[in-house]
């Protein structure tokens, strides 16, 4: 196990951190966000705090300064000799570890046996090999594949990332992205928190990079940063570790943990790649626990080697946001009082905004469609931040989220009772749907019109109009299977319908990421009710495999889903547009009287909706050239 320098702890550590950290009591019980947790720097034992006795001095000003630690020899050690010498994790909390809402049973692609593309900068000081796959000897020569030039680094940076972790779309765009980027003639580096929920047998593939300690808070407390490496299908994933804050839970707890979380993240991140001697062309930071990371790079990090990059910062969901007191933000940030005024991070009277800092500071804003950027803009939509976005108007675009189409593709889907293709589908997604009725316990049918429902269950997705209308859907050729977690209030209501209509309802509470893809390939329909609607991935899945999306007109919904038009038989879904139960309905009805009286249109439809290209080639063509305008 590497050893490492610390940085003297500053005397006097604990009182001004309480004062500073103290939260509004209506948001926070103070005791717990005042006295945060004692860290990995109040453990070290006092010899070990002796080795830098003058860091402590040192200011947050100078974050990218790191101290350098005994390197491991530099090796080409196999994934597996490296893995076991990464440092062991520190002090883990003794809190059961909830399961992640992960994906366990990946489906490892092949091209993860394949040797990755890995181009990067070579570190200043020496490293662990990355932990790259084993590349199977060449056996033909690969045809020669015309990138387009010129080559540009992107550094993506956020809270979660399929497989590794994943809780919605967020998961899935930072796993698919950097893919298509790839293709795109981009070097990806992916950098996210190393939570303890991920895997192990991801854990398992991490390679040990480096690890340094890092000046975070008001008063100069500093903290470990451990980065942990895996190299996969072309990307390159740089895991930042440290036992304090992502060694327990789920990555998204409470805000009272979250908020220190993802400022201790996006600072160790920039710090990560100054000491990784890694300068991308572009940092990508997506959502608000990373929108701090733009703050940071203007500020803190002005004049270190990081701060010629450009930043595209991502709004996945405008709802989410990173509020809390200020006094709280500064004592974690360590960022000067400037930041605090309304122009970039203040919000009401004492509160403030992690994301609106990240507009704020970003040399790009982008959202998950266009129709979508243009609703955050309106109060309706704009969760108080409208006005804001519109000042920074001129900056931001919507592009809309493809999906990884080897991921889901009902050709070698491995997860379902039968793969299909656009040919076969109509025969398959039969025995797809029995096979779906038998597993959830409903009535085994095939010609019964299967409704499926695959949803954080939240005020957002619309499920208040579900349950407005669910009973009148049950008409005895109707099934509705619902997939999901979220709100008590819509987990217990699922519940109930299914005691109500057996048969015929299925709620399955739960994440489960098998029965998702069994659900896209045996229902007829997909809901997607949405009261708004960033992007959406799931009506993309849905069209993929066959599934007829009915949505509400918002968002990405409205821009990725073409209503049918019964008079020149095109268009891939039915819509609806004002938020209401009895429009729901309609548009439900619409889809069972194509559905059971016109079947041939039907199919035609189910057969267009596979052949729609909801890939994300044209959306990742749009983020290079984004990223060449900003660094032609
Ligand atoms: P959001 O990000 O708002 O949750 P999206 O439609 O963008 O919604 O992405 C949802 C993603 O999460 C899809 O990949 C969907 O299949 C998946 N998903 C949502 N709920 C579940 C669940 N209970 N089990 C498995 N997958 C789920």
């Amino acid at each position: 196990m590497p050893t490492k320098k610390t940085v003297n702890k500053p005397e006097a550590e604990e009182a001004p951190a309480k004062k500073a950290a103290a939260p509004k009591a209506e948001k926070a019980p103070v005791e717990k966000k005042a006295a945060p947790k004692k860290t990995a720097a109040e453990k070290k034992p006092a010899a070990e705090k002796k080795a830098a006795p003058k860091a402590a001095a040192k200011t947050a000003a100078e974050p990218a300064e790191v101290k350098t630690v005994k390197k491991p020899a530099a090796r080409k050690a196999p994934a597996k000799e490296a893995a076991a010498e990464k440092p062991v994790r520190k002090t883990a909390k003794k809190e059961t570890v909830k399961a992640a809402p992960v994906e366990e049973a990946a489906q490892e692609s092949a091209a993860e046996q394949a040797a990755p593309v890995v181009e990067q900068a070579a570190p200043a000081v020496e490293q662990a090999a990355p932990a790259v796959e084993q590349a199977a000897p060449a056996v033909e020569p690969a045809e020669e594949v015309q990138l387009p030039q010129p080559r540009r680094s992107v550094a993506f940076i956020g809270s979660e990332c399929y497989p590794f972790v994943k809780t919605g779309g967020l998961g899935d765009v930072m796993y698919a992205l950097p893919k298509a980027l790839i293709k795109q003639n981009c070097d990806v580096k992916v950098i996210l928190p190393r939570y303890r929920c991920i895997p192990q047998k991801y854990q398992d593939k991490m390679v040990y990079r480096g690890e340094f300690w890092m000046n975070l808070c008001s008063d100069g407390r500093s903290f470990y940063v451990g980065i942990m490496e895996y190299v996969w299908d072309g990307v390159v994933y740089d895991f930042i570790d440290n036992e304090d804050f992502f060694g327990y839970g789920n990555p998204y707890t409470n805000l009272i943990d979250d908020i220190p979380r993802y400022c201790f993240f996006a600072k160790a991140a920039l710090a990560a790649l100054n000491y990784m001697n890694w300068v991308p062309d572009i940092i990508h930071c997506h959502d608000w626990q990373a929108a701090l990371v733009p703050v940071y790079l203007r500020t803190l990090f002005n004049g270190t080697s990081v701060a010629s990059a450009k930043t595209v910062f991502t709004i996945h969901n405008l709802r989410f946001q990173g509020v809390y007191n200020i006094a709280t933000i500064k004592y974690w940030t360590g960022l000067p009082d400037h930041v605090f005024s309304y122009e970039v991070m203040k919000q009401g009277r004492d509160d403030a905004n992690m994301l609106k800092g990240g507009l704020t500071y970003a040399d790009r804003i982008t959202t998950v469609s266009a129709t979508y950027a243009g609703e955050i803009q309106t109060p309706f939509y704009g969760d108080g931040l409208d006005g804001h976005l519109r000042y920074h108007s001129d900056r931001l675009r919507g592009i809309v989220n493809g999906i990884d189409v080897e991921q889901w593709d009902s050709s070698a889907d491995k997860r379902l009772a039968a793969c299909y293709n656009r040919e076969t589908v109509l025969e398959q997604k039969r025995a797809n749907k029995r096979a779906l009725q038998e597993a959830l316990g409903l009535e085994v049918d095939e010609g019964k019109f299967v409704i499926g429902l695959i949803s954080r269950l939240t005020d957002q997705k619309g499920l208040d109009l579900v349950n407005a209308i669910l009973p009148a859907l049950v008409d005895g050729n109707t099934q509705v299977a619902v997939l999901g977690t979220g709100d008590a209030q819509y987990e217990e209501s699922f519940r109930n319908f299914e005691q109500t209509f057996k048969g015929s309802v299925c709620a399955y509470i739960a994440y489960d990421e098998s029965l998702a893809h069994r659900i896209y390939a045996g229902a007829d329909a997909l809901l997607v009710p949405s009261l708004f609607e960033p992007c959406g991935l799931t009506q993309l899945i849905a069209m993929r495999y066959g599934t007829v999306p009915v949505v509400r007109e918002t968002g990405g919904l409205k821009d990725t889903v073409q209503p049918f038009n019964e008079f020149t038989n095109e268009g891939n879904g039915f819509t609806f547009d004002r938020y209401e139960a009895g429009l729901l309905l309609d548009a439900i009805n619409r889809a069972k009287t194509l559905y059971f009286t016109q079947r041939e249109r039907w199919d035609e439809m189910v057969r267009r909706d596979m052949d729609k290209d909801v890939s994300w080639d044209s959306s990742a063509v749009q983020y290079r050239n984004l990223y060449l305008e900003l660094k032609p």
